[in-house]
């Protein structure tokens, strides 16, 4: 794969530097640069290892808005065969026999989103971007410094590239280095709660249908992919993960299969498996001065709805659209006026997402007998209730809220 490196001593004069050049920080440079801004993106990895060796076992759960985004960039079309439409969902609790059931065709013939192998999306993201006339993807660099002052931003490389522009986007993950030395503080906690992730292969079709059974360690995911396999995500209390990720292959097949059942038949563990400790994570604040966080290094969240990063492709769109209006009004892209519509647009979205992620969570990740008991019952009225359930599912879609242009219809 090609990239671009910048030569000693040389100064780049970009609209936009994106430091982290994952899903987010990609998506958001190709999205700029179809605006006609010039954003230039830092990645530390090697394109390379974000594709083979960096393949990170998972897969996501793409809304139909994030969807809308990903055709209007460009990167859609490279993914498309290799992504799995969701037409149903079905909600268990533990081993009770009430569950929730929603079928797409409550509110319309779009399907609820498409499961689709992180590694897809992260080489096609890339891809389009290392195509993009306006973009430019600097990759592997080793980012020493950025520096912001009253009239720009400047980046220092490793080798002494240098790059120059009125704003910088965190775009670096959760751990974000760069919100960390900007002195954004975030609040969050550890749910005790590991993800254990791994692809099966199964005997009978899964007919597109993703189920979450929610057991009292937590949520355990049976998510659709192409050919009769799923995607597992397997919540496990952290002091038991590190003994189940060690069991051999037969041991740890026979666990799975006591949570998943044997309604698609005989099961088989294909690839290796992973494990993702989780937390909730908030910056305090989404931007700084010439300053914007975007993606998880703006929120993590419990991947029980699947959301992190929806959310992200949420802050890429809204940004772009603050930014593009303010280009054209020939605005400061770093100014405070412009960042605090940013922010402004962000904040309630996120945080609502957060604050449901995490309240699902404890609702359903423990056995006590009348949480147990109300929980249920509140499933079963949902379940009578059209009107909503079609909300809920209107949620899951990500239709909810102000969306930005870039994800309307
Ligand atoms: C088990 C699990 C399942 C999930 N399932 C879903 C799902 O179904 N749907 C969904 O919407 N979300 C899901 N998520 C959340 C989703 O994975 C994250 O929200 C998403 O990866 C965030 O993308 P990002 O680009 O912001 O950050 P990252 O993917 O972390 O990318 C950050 C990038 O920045 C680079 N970087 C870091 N530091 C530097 C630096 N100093 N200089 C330059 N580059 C740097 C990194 O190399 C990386 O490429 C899940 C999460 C987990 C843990």
């Amino acid at each position: 794969m090609m990239h671009a490196s910048v030569p000693q001593q040389d100064i780049l004069a970009a609209d936009v530097v994106i430091v982290g050049g994952g899903f987010v920080g990609g998506a958001l440079a190709c999205a700029l640069g179809d605006q006609g801004l010039r954003a230039v993106v830092i990645e530390a990895a090697e394109p390379s290892a974000l594709t083979e060796q960096g393949f990170d076992g998972r897969a996501s759960a793409i809304s139909l808005t994030s969807r809308r985004l990903l055709e209007r960039l460009g990167i859609w079309d490279e993914v498309a065969d290799a992504a799995c439409p969701m037409l149903d969902i079905r909600v268990a609790d533990a081993d009770s026999r009430l569950f929730l059931h929603y079928d797409h065709r409550e509110v319309g013939d779009e399907p609820f989103g498409h499961m689709l192998e992180n590694r897809l999306l992260r080489r096609a993201t890339q891809q389009r971007l290392l195509r993009h006339p306006t973009a430019m993807l600097i990759a592997p660099a080793s980012l020493v410094a950025l520096t912001r002052g009253s009239d720009g931003v400047e980046a220092r490389l490793a080798g002494g590239g240098r790059v120059r522009a009125p704003l910088a986007v965190a775009a670096d993950g959760r751990d974000s280095p760069t919100r960390e030395q900007a002195g954004i503080r975030t609040t969050g906690w550890n749910y005790g709660q590991t993800a254990i992730v791994c692809t099966v292969a199964h005997a009978e079709p899964h007919r597109f249908v993703a189920v979450e059974h929610f057991l009292p360690a937590g949520p355990f995911a049976i998510l659709p992919l192409n050919g009769n396999r799923s995607s597992i995500v397997w919540t496990e209390r952290t002091r038991l993960a590190p003994t189940i990720m060690a069991l051999d292959e037969a041991a740890f097949t026979r666990e799975l299969a006591r949570r998943f059942g044997d309604f698609l038949g005989a099961l088989r563990v294909v690839g290796p498996r992973w494990s993702y400790p989780l937390s909730l994570q908030y910056a305090a604040r989404a931007t700084a001065p010439r300053l914007a966080l975007v993606g998880d290094a703006l929120h993590a969240m419990h991947p029980i709805a699947g959301q992190g990063l929806n959310m992200g492709y949420r802050d890429v769109a809204a940004l772009t659209d603050v930014l593009a209006t303010a280009a054209a009004d020939g605005r400061d892209l770093g100014s405070e006026a412009v960042l605090a519509r940013y922010a402004r647009w962000r904040r309630f979205d996120n945080l609502q997402m957060l604050l449901a992620t995490d309240g699902l969570n404890r609702l359903f990740s423990n056995d006590i007998p009348p949480i147990r008991m109300a929980r249920d019952v509140g499933l079963a009225i949902v379940n009578r209730l059209p009107p909503v359930k079609r909300v809920l599912m209107r949620h899951a879609m990500g239709m909810i809220g102000d969306l930005p242009p870039l994800m309307r219809a």
